[in-house]
């Protein structure tokens, strides 16, 4: 399937939908569990309403409880093994074949290794060992045997390891799957009807693993705003709520569930009120979303005439053609460690070549703005275990600073990008600089891997614009000095935000004092625009501030003329943008400049967004990320 088909296959799957993710067995009648409703707060990561059966994934319960066998029946406990491991193993290379159309390689791979890690001779003949020895059932003793590889790696300090007991696990979940017959032990995206999952965890590849057409929404215990998880949900479009702190145990006594990934709420065992209303209201975002889709091909302009560019961020090539659909004129990130995770080694340059030519290709002529490397913190990847793990990774040898570090690692990177940007409009940008020094070094070696292509005779464009993300305060408050060099401003508000009031942007206990309605940050974005805007140079905030329609006004008044954001943002923000003027913006964001808190802030622009725009207020008020302490 080439790539444009396989969005185009995700999108009949989401158009099998019900409106607004519902399931009918949320209703069903079930097993007798608790009737009471409750209702959880976590962080809202992917928006939307789903409503269905409560499916629990928890590695915990999938433990089969021992069961003996008598010696006769030790080889044919043996054959159960045998048939068990060949056929989760030919589930995981189908799988793996479907991830491959539906994401992208770097997913695919994992489930590739899956499949190896099932085939691998050791699990056979240790499981094998444990029957014979112990006179055990077959699912019982690969269980130990697995279940001791992932106590034992999730034990270890390094982080990269650690993280590895959650592949462990999903093998497990899917060789004990076959013992135990369909619908008895799932992997999450192995299920019969339309569920709504709620896990301790979901790993990034868990979680690209998901079927729309299947999990209409997930919540899980852990997580937090900006991790991986969360930005695969948003790229899927799958409702998500994550850090909800404890919720598994009221879960498995729910029958059905409701994931509200727009205000960060799961309900347990709804009561019919709250359950019409959520229908309705799933109802109700649904046709809206539907009336939107018309503003694709109108102009991005204010009231007065005012244009701003609307841009997409990507994760992966296939979010190119969900971008331009939703109108997107350009791509203004595209988070390309995301090749880079999950997998053994890093990507070749040719390998890397394809992502990008596929990304340059589908973009049509339209800028795409390459984010290089943004590994470390908590984007890890296996193959550094060479790396002693850090104190503080988020204060560590993470992003720009890495590449730095590893040059060939950088200049095979830079490679693969500069021959895809003879292809179309190519942007290249340098992540978490911090001073104009990084920058003057990354740029160096940019300079100098174009050189070395030019010798070999490979076309690299001139003129290639080099620009810096804005997100260290010590990158916005030198951005005059910056301005001198750079050709473009791009402000990662995640970044920003977290580094400005010292709050881990992952740590969902500290998530309520994540604000981009601080003052402190709006200063920030206003000295960035003062200091581009006597040279001409553009300023976009890739952040997630950029796709909130809360801020939109505002970041206009700030001089902002480029928001890129994940596409499923780019209509509402369309809409906001068409219904406020700029000179009423530059007022709005004059004033919130001279607020002295967040609270104050964050009601000032709700106020302000009801007077231009009172029903799209209504919608985009409650449930942006980011106005927590609002
Ligand atoms: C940011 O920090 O705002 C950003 C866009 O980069 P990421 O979310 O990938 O760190
Ligand atoms: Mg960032």
């Amino acid at each position: 399937m080439t790539p444009t088909a396989a969005v185009g296959a995700r999108r009949r799957a989401r158009g099998r939908r019900t409106p607004g993710r519902t399931a009918r067995g949320a209703n069903r009648p079930g097993p007798p569990k608790s009737k009471t409703m409750h209702t959880l707060r976590g962080i809202a990561v992917s928006p939307g309403i789903a409503i269905g059966p409560v499916r629990v994934l928890d590695p915990r319960g999938l433990r089969p409880p021992l069961r003996a066998v008598s010696a006769e029946a030790v080889p044919a406990e043996y054959d159960r093994l045998d048939r068990a491991l060949e056929s989760a193993r030919s589930e995981a290379e189908a799988a793996e074949a479907e991830a491959r159309d539906r994401i992208g390689p770097q997913y695919a791979d994992i489930l590739g290794a899956h499949a190896r890690m099932i085939d691998d001779p050791t699990l056979r003949r240790d499981a094998r060992e444990r029957i014979g020895r112990d006179l055990v059932s077959a699912e019982h003793a690969v269980s130990e045997v697995l279940e001791g590889h992932a106590a034992r790696l999730a034990g270890m300090a390094d982080t990269h390891l650690a993280a590895r007991a959650a592949d462990v696990r999903d093998i497990q979940r899917r060789i004990l799957a076959q013992f135990l017959g369909p619908g008895t032990a799932p992997a999450p995206g192995d299920t019969d009807g339309p569920i709504v999952v709620l896990a301790h965890d979901l790993s990034p590849s868990e979680t690209a693993g998901l079927d729309p057409a299947r999990v209409l929404g997930f919540a899980t215990e852990s997580g937090g705003l900006a991790s991986h998880t969360a930005i695969v949900a948003a790229a899927l479009e799958i409702p998500a709520v994550v850090g909800l702190g404890r919720a598994l145990d009221l879960a498995r006594l729910s029958r059905s569930a409701i994931v509200d990934g727009d205000e960060g709420l799961v309900v347990l065992d709804p009561d019919p009120p709250t359950l019409d209303r959520y229908r309705r209201a799933s109802v109700e975002r649904t046709a809206r979303f539907e009336g939107l889709a018309d503003l694709a091909h109108l102009p991005a302009e204010t009231l007065d005439g005012r244009a701003v560019r609307l841009w997409g961020n990507i994760e992966f090539p296939a979010e190119v053609d969900p971008c331009l659909d939703r109108g997107a004129t350009g791509i203004g990130l595209y988070r390309t460690e995301f090749l880079f995770l999950n997998v053994d080694r890093p990507p070749t340059e040719d390998e890397q070549f394809a992502a990008y030519e596929a990304v340059v290709r589908s973009a049509g002529g339209r800028p795409v703005t390459f984010r290089t490397l943004d590994l470390g913190a908590d984007k890890l990847v296996s193959y550094r275990n060479g790396h002693p793990p850090e104190p503080n990774p988020a204060l560590g040898l993470r992003s720009l600073r890495l590449s730095l570090r590893d040059p060939d690692l950088f200049r095979t990177q830079l490679r693969a990008i500069l021959r895809a940007s003879a292809l179309g409009d190519v942007r290249v940008m340098f992540p978490l600089v911090s001073t104009i020094s990084e920058f003057r070094q990354a740029r160096a070696i940019l300079r100098a891997v174009a050189g070395e292509l030019a010798a070999e005779g490979v076309a690299v464009p001139a003129g290639l614009p080099v620009g810096v993300m804005v997100e260290v305060p010590a990158a916005a408050v030198m951005a005059d000095q910056l301005a001198k060099e750079v050709d473009f401003f791009s402000i990662g508000t995640n970044d920003l935000i977290q580094y400005t009031l010292a709050v881990d942007r992952t740590n969902e206990t500290v998530a309520g004092l994540y604000s981009a309605a601080d003052p402190s940050v709006l200063r920030l974005i206003a000295l960035v625009v003062a200091a581009a805007e006597p040279r001409g140079l553009d300023v976009t905030v890739c952040g997630a501030m950029g796709g909130e329609p809360l801020y939109a006004p505002l970041l206009l008044g700030l001089g902002i003329r480029c928001l890129s954001m994940a596409p499923h943002q780019l209509p509402e923000i369309k809409r906001v943008i068409r219904a406020i003027r700029d000179d009423r913006a530059r007022a709005l964001a004059a004033e919130v400049l001279g607020l002295e808190g967040a609270p104050e802030v964050a009601e000032r622009l709700r106020e302000a967004l009801i007077e231009a725009f009172p029903e799209a207020a209504a919608h985009a008020l409650p449930g942006g990320p980011h106005d927590s302490r609002g």
